[in-house]
């Protein structure tokens, strides 16, 4: 597939060899895939060696580290004339396990069937990485080497351990290296670029997230043999409260980020019920979004952007068949939106289960940051990437419920922005931490001329 892309009027700046580009991009990911860095136990620093080696050849800038032992971060720089703040790009060298009997193909060979590369990390996060490498190699060639000049330094990160605890990835970069990483903006994963009836219909990119939290419902009760039955058993104590939780949900929010969501996807959206619903939700009818969230609500992607969330993850109690225990307990696990108070979902929970023998607390509490605004010249410089690649396709901000590494970088006063790049359908998106991880070689040609487009832009 060939794809439009209108010329950019940046310093110096002509459109890359898109078919040198395109075939080096796919030889960059085949090499990465190859190197297994299934966390745990990671062992990216041979992802970051080679990233090294491929910026070193290239004369570019690079810093590489080993956090411990066979993890690795490689940080490199272009060097911009400084009149604007720095941008960075990132991704993460690991990956998720695989279960090789569900795979139809090796998962670590990289091997192309029909449009396709297959691979664990085509999509997550590999994909981004060789998109954000090619960026970098292009920038350099078509812009620094022909004399351009950029307007900001552009940083390129690889990080290890997103998949674990981020002990050895960005955490430690943000600990340890501040200076090297300090920028206006970031291009990280966590947002979409959506294909609808084998159309490409929006660009979902990532300003903020919600909030992963821990909460444990205990209940407790006299304990004792089990042939006397006790009315006050804990187990069937914590039933009845977990089912009161079970029917409860939490009050419609609708925020800046969610009401231009629905209010651009609703121009485009294909049914026309839902269509509605969605100019309902971005209204500031109160009754008008309290009617659409009904509708959109039946959809638990949509539901979740629209209300904090409460799922049920663990359930523990009892020792022996024969024995009454004194207490048992269900984990909940709870994401608020951005700017809601954990402890008022807490106190809600309380007076819905309504037992002073039930003890709900909060465990582990996640960190809230600040949305990244989608009228910054960042997103901007996105959208008109995706125009220039797509005039069909939409750019909207996006919240997810899922946690990335960017809540780090907005709690540190970056503005950070989730888009993985790659038009995908559901059923690739799907394939994400799955099997048959797979990119469409159409995809990942689009991906990365749509995260070069948007960093030449915002750094022209
Ligand atoms: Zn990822």
């Amino acid at each position: 597939m060939t794809l439009a892309s209108a010329p950019l009027s940046s310093t110096a700046a002509q459109e890359p060899d898109w078919g040198a580009a395109r075939q080096e991009t796919l030889e960059h990911l085949q090499a990465m895939i190859r190197m297994n860095t299934v966390n745990p136990p990671g062992n990216e620093l041979q992802v970051a060696r080679y990233l090294d080696s491929t910026f070193k050849a290239a004369g570019i800038e690079t810093h590489l580290f080993e956090p411990t032992p066979g993890r690795g971060a490689l940080v490199a720089r272009i060097k911009g004339n400084g009149s604007k703040q720095p941008v960075l790009i990132m991704g993460h060298m690991d990956v998720v396990g695989v279960e090789r009997a569900h795979w139809s193909v090796d998962p670590f060979a990289a091997e192309i069937k029909g449009d396709y590369l297959y691979g664990r990390g085509a999509i997550d996060d590999k994909g981004m990485l060789a998109a954000n490498l090619e960026t970098m190699l292009l920038l350099k060639r078509n812009v620094i080497d022909k004399g351009g000049t950029l307007s900001r330094d552009v940083i390129f990160v690889a990080n290890a351990d997103e998949e674990q605890s981020g002990e050895w990835g960005m955490g430690w970069l943000i600990t340890h290296h501040p200076e090297l990483i300090k920028a206006e903006f970031a291009l990280n994963e966590g947002g979409r670029v959506r294909i609808v009836g084998g159309k490409r219909l929006y660009v979902a990119v990532q300003n903020t997230e919600k909030v992963p939290h821990t909460v444990t419902v205990t209940a407790h009760g006299p304990g004792g043999h089990a042939s006397v039955p006790l009315p006050g058993n804990a187990i069937l104590r914590l039933g009845r409260a977990l089912a009161k939780i079970s029917d409860y949900r939490e009050p419609v929010q609708v925020n800046a980020t969610t009401r231009e969501f629905f209010a651009r996807l609703g121009a485009v959206w294909p049914t026309r019920d839902e269509r509605a619903a969605m100019a309902d939700v971005a209204s500031s009818d109160p009754r008008r979004i309290q009617r659409g969230a009904r509708i959109l609500g039946r959809t638990a992607v949509f539901d979740a952007v629209l209300r904090n969330g409460i799922s049920a993850t663990i359930l523990q109690g009892g020792i022996r068949s024969n024995v009454i225990p004194t207490d048992a307990t269900a984990t909940l696990n709870i994401r608020t939106l951005p700017g809601q108070s954990i402890d008022g979902v807490v106190a809600r929970l309380k007076k819905v289960v309504n037992d002073s023998l039930v003890d709900i607390a909060v465990t582990s509490r996640g960190t809230d940051a600040p949305a990244s605004d989608f009228a910054s010249p960042m997103f901007a410089a996105i959208q008109e990437s995706a125009r220039a690649l797509d005039p069909s396709l939409i750019t909207v901000p996006y919240l997810s419920t899922g946690a990335t590494d960017s809540a780090r970088l907005r709690v540190w006063g970056i503005q950070a922005f989730g888009l993985l790049p790659f038009p995908l359908n559901q059923d690739d998106e799907e394939r994400m931490h799955g099997n048959d991880e797979r990119i469409p070689l159409a995809s990942l040609e689009f991906g990365t001329k749509l995260v070069y487009g948007a960093v030449a832009r915002v750094a022209r």
